[in-house]
């Protein structure tokens, strides 16, 4: 299935895919066969990280696709506890020798840690691996307004993405704008709220009205609020469901119908002002 992949333009000039599969709890040994399956459907973005333990599978998958490198986006993240500058270059290292890549799309510091108080080291850090072209993208994950403007204001470089717990049942609204004003891209993690979202009725009804599944709808969403969606799955054929995405719209009303859902109340992971663990 070839698909006409859209894509977001970042902040440092390069672009990222706005869909992609996410291999986290998915396990090494099945890893190479699950993105295998997925870059066969058309994905050409693939989200993992140190901590998934799966960064050989997703490289083993790339090499054995035979895709054009450059055609791919790999974006893998460093663990919470590798924040000081010497950890971070070496657990890079490491991610790079399991990828078997020779430059990363894009980097990701996973968690703010911020009991630590190291992400600043952190960021530095990547801002050297990407000046050593190394790194094509630098952004960060859980970062709440506060670590933001903290690591800006202590180096001048804003991250390009921002990935994020974000879902119909826990929409983020509240920090949306400061993501657009420093024109840093969202992206959605747990997008399908690890499919809770997909029980509920009103998604269903959307989905019976455009001939869609559940999951469909929920991803449609995601590209239409301009958000870079990575949604998870292990099976083959909802791998391909969640990337036919692209033959409907969902309209003003379904919009409205969502946006209805926001709850704030409705994390489901672990709150980025107090998560500190390794
Ligand atoms: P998700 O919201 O993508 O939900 C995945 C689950 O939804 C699957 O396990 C399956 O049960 C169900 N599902 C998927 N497709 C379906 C379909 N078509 N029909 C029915 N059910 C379907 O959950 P996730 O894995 O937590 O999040 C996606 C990705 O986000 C992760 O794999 C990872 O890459 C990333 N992530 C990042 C962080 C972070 O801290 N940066 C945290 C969590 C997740």
């Amino acid at each position: 299935m070839a698909h006409e992949q859209p894509r977001l333009n970042l902040r440092d000039g390069r672009s990222i895919p706005q869909l992609g599969l996410g291999v986290w709890q998915v396990p090494q040994r099945a890893t190479a066969e699950i993105v295998g399956e997925a870059l066969k459907a058309g994905y050409v973005s693939i989200d993992t990280a140190e901590g998934y333990q799966n960064e050989r599978g997703v490289g083993d998958a790339v090499k054995a696709s035979g895709l054009d490198r450059d055609s791919l986006f790999i974006t893998s993240k460093l663990r919470n506890s590798f924040h000081a500058r010497d950890d971070a270059l070496r657990a890079f290292d490491a991610t790079m020798e399991e990828l078997q890549l020779d430059e990363l799309d894009l980097f990701l510091i996973h968690w703010p840690r911020p009991r630590q108080d190291k992400y600043v080291e952190a960021w530095k850090t990547l801002i050297e691996l990407q000046q050593q072209g190394r790194i094509r993208s630098i952004g960060v994950s859980n970062f709440n307004i506060d670590h933001l403007e903290r690591i800006i204001g202590e180096t001048g470089v804003v991250p390009v993405v921002n990935q994020i717990e974000l879902h119909p049942t826990f929409q983020q609204r509240g920090v949306r704008d400061f993501h657009k004003q420093h024109d840093i891209r969202i992206e959605s993690w747990s997008p399908l709220g690890q499919g809770d979202d997909l029980k509920r009725p009103a998604i269903a009804a959307i989905a019976k009205k455009h001939g869609k599944t559940p999951a469909q709808v929920i991803i449609r969403w995601h590209l239409e609020e301009g958000l870079i969606v990575i949604p998870k799955s292990v099976t083959a054929s909802r791998i391909r469901e969640n990337i036919d995405v692209f033959d409907f719209r969902l309209d003003a009303d379904d919009m409205n119908k969502i946006a209805a859902l926001d709850d704030p109340r409705g994390r489901i992971g672990s709150d980025p002002a107090t998560a500190d663990f390794g």
